[in-house]
């Protein structure tokens, strides 16, 4: 009897250090079960935010052109003399922008910047004369055109084959535009952008092709380009057609 009950204590010494081993193991399990479950949530929120960053950045660039309609403004064209300078003929086969840029030359006004476009026509086939632009607006806001839209203008340097060019007049030496340019400037634009389905993450300035300062007032405040941003986007937006 005695040495069954020294087995009988035995195989429950055993048995109970074998239960301790099986709790140590399942706890160590669940640990290790819950660090997984924990990096795999991780991992999964990781995942998810990279298409969701992009996602909200496309919708903040990409309005819906089908749905919005700006009235075409009102646009004076006086188109130049096709010439090797100014007006070359080239095709502009796609639109991909569009180019603001500052006349650089204060007080004048947009008809005297088209003819100094036209007068290139009789000078040197040479780079330095090579200067135009598909559209000026005036200090009073007036627009006038001087290059089809299917047409590069020289402007923008190695984004004339794929842009629009808007010179912009100006009152002084600062380049800031009245507030008719800088009003005709958005509706022109937002125009543009909505006939070409132009995003308006693509309307740049001169100096975002070659660093050039132009326009001068946009380039030295990018907070104020950043508005005229914002005041674009905010003028498709009243431009939606109602469902
Ligand atoms: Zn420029």
């Amino acid at each position: 009897m005695a040495v069954i009950c020294q087995k009988d204590k035995t195989m429950k010494k055993l048995t109970k250090a074998k239960k301790e081993k099986i709790k140590h193991f399942l706890m160590i399990a669940g640990v290790a079960s819950a660090v997984s479950l924990l990096a795999l949530v991780i991992f999964v929120l990781v995942i998810q935010r990279v298409p969701i960053k992009t996602t909200k950045e496309r919708k903040k660039d990409s309005l819906d052109y089908s749905q919005i309609e700006v009235e075409k403004p009102d646009i004076s064209k006086k188109l130049l003399t096709e010439n090797i300078n100014s007006r070359p003929g080239t095709p502009l086969e796609e639109i991909k922008g569009i180019v603001v840029h500052y006349t650089a030359n204060p007080g004048t006004n947009a008809k005297a910047n088209r003819n100094y476009f036209e007068s290139r026509k009789d000078c040197p086939d040479e780079g330095q004369y090579k200067v135009s632009s598909h559209f000026i607006i005036g200090l009073q806001g007036s627009i006038i055109q001087c290059i089809p839209e299917n047409e590069i203008a020289y402007a923008s340097n190695n984004r004339n084959s794929d842009t629009l060019s808007i010179e912009c007049c100006h009152p002084d030496d600062s380049g800031k535009f009245t507030d008719e340019t800088y009003q005709s400037l958005v509706h022109l634009v937002s125009y543009l952008c909505d006939k070409y389905e132009i995003p308006v993450s693509q309307i740049i300035r001169h100096y975002d092709v070659t660093q050039k300062e132009c326009p001068r007032y946009f380039v030295k405040y990018p907070e104020e380009w950043e508005k005229f941003h914002s005041d674009v986007t905010a003028y498709l937006k009243k431009k939606m057609v109602k469902q």
